[in-house]
């Protein structure tokens, strides 16, 4: 439960600040009709309706713009909470005399970054898969991640992992319907199978869910890049290729756990991070048998591996030189570069490593042959390999890591329950508690009786 002091009235700028047609100054609590009457000064607003008005300052009495308000009376706007909204023009100087006005008023305080989606979340108006979605829709660059976190920011996601979580109290209702009624009552015969029967299937959905191949988590931050191969290949030629382009992005990102900086590029639509890891640097020193662990730990934590190599170093028949080859992975592109020192170097030839076709192309990054065939193929085989289509049917559920972690446990639970036997529906029933509070930890909702007593009252048990 927030405290009085969080539940004060809060304002802030909502739009960017700056010389624009328009800017949002929206203010949110208990006290939104004091701020109306003391700085638009007219008779209570009628609700959800835009009326011009002057703003007025609190304390000198000065007309600080001509705009539009509009009241959201609560629990009927976005915080749930009264909402003011002023239109006003946006100029640095209205933009400050507005704020400072409101600064004037002892009921409120500067909104914290955030705030509003809080108070929403605390007023149950959004739960955490909607906060996310609201916030990856603001942040969306791509075409495919702004219908991704739009149908988040719906509910729709959150609506998938109720349906889960329902599932499973379903389930669960069945078992806690045994430890009621064992006592000599009647009970429709097979319950308990009912209930295996159920869990068997939910277990199978998530698990489906879980081998999604990260597709959710890439079409909202991209494909994890690898690039590595032995020294001399063109690796720094081919990163600075792929920045200075103009469609690239180049976007220093945090590293989130350690002090790396990692490049975010836009390859062909794709959202792309290559992350400055062993692929990069240490290999350089390849030949060395460290250099080989970390670059292999460095593809196993990227979705995609491009190995490097120059023409010079591969055979004829296009074979790898050992030291990478057995670096090659089923997610390993490879390209072979220089193609300038080696006119014989076949190109873009399909092949396969290890039995697994991979794809192959072959560039000079020097004079710039081949090069737009590597990256529309790149884009493609990428877009293929993680079905990353703008048009695909199929709205993937996990989009975040977070998401990822709590089914992980919930599948753990149900596992767990169904190596319980009928004997032992008290422990069964304890890991199917645990499995619906692992799903509803994604959704915020962790409230397990609620459900549980809604469905006991019409679920039909013996006579
Ligand atoms: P890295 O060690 O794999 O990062 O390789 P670099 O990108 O540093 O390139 C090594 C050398 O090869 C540099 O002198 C580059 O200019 C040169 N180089 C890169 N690509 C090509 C190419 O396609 N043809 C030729 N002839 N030289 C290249
Ligand atoms: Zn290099």
């Amino acid at each position: 439960r927030p405290s009085d002091a969080q539940r004060k009235t809060i304002y802030a700028l909502s739009t960017p600040p700056g010389k624009a047609g328009i800017a949002v100054v929206r203010i949110s609590g208990p006290e939104v009709l004091q701020v109306w009457k003391h700085v638009v000064r007219r008779a209570e607003p009628e609700p959800w309706r835009m009326e011009r008005c002057k703003i007025i300052h609190p304390t000198t009495g000065n007309m600080l713009d001509d705009g539009l308000a509009v009241y959201f009376k609560g629990p009927k706007s976005f915080t749930t909470e009264d909402v003011l909204e002023l239109h006003i023009h946006s100029g640095r100087a209205i933009i400050a005399s507005v704020l400072g006005a409101l600064s004037h008023l002892p009921f409120c305080r500067p909104a914290e970054p955030g705030e509003f989606t809080r108070r929403a979340f605390l007023g149950g108006r959004l739960d955490l898969p909607q906060v996310e979605g609201l916030k990856d829709l603001i942040d969306a660059e791509t075409e495919g991640q702004r219908r991704l976190a739009l149908e988040a920011a719906g509910g729709a996601v959150s609506a998938r992992f109720e349906d889960l979580r329902t599932g499973i109290i379903r389930c669960l209702a069945k078992i806690e319907a045994l430890i009621d009624f064992s006592e000599g009552e009647d009970i429709e015969d097979g319950v308990y199978e009912d209930a295996r029967n159920d869990a068997t299937a939910l277990l199978a959905t998530i698990r489906s869910y879980l081998g999604d191949n990260r597709r959710g988590e890439i079409l909202r931050s991209g494909v994890r890049l690898t690039i590595f191969g032995p020294p001399n290949a063109g690796k720094s030629s081919l990163l600075n290729f792929l920045a200075q382009r103009e469609a690239a992005i180049v976007t220093p990102v945090p590293g989130t756990t350690r002090d790396i900086l990692e490049l975010s590029l836009d390859i062909g639509g794709i959202p792309v991070i290559i992350s400055d890891t062993a692929g990069l640097r240490p290999t350089d020193d390849l030949v060395e048998q460290i250099g080989v662990e970390r670059a292999r730990k460095a593809i196993q934590a990227a979705d995609i591996a491009l190995c490097v190599v120059s023409c010079e170093d591969a055979d004829a028949t296009g074979n790898l030189p050992s030291v990478v080859a057995e670096l090659v992975t089923e997610n390993t592109f490879v390209l072979f570069n220089k193609s300038d020192l080696r006119p014989d170097a076949s190109a873009n030839e399909p092949n396969t490593t290890n039995g697994t076709p991979t794809h192959r192309w072959t560039t000079s990054l020097k004079t710039g042959e081949g090069t737009t065939e590597f990256l529309t193929g790149f884009a493609q085989a990428l877009k293929t390999r993680f079905d990353l289509d703008e048009d695909s049917p199929h709205t993937p559920l996990i989009t975040h890591a977070r998401h990822r972690v709590h089914l992980e446990s919930a599948a753990g639970f149900i596992e767990a329950f169904l190596e319980t036997t009928a004997e032992d529906v008290v422990i069964g029933a304890e890991e199917l508690r645990y499995a619906a509070q692992a799903v509803g930890k994604v959704t915020g909702r962790i409230d397990v009786e609620d459900i549980l007593d809604s469905l006991f009252r019409d679920f039909c048990i013996g006579k």
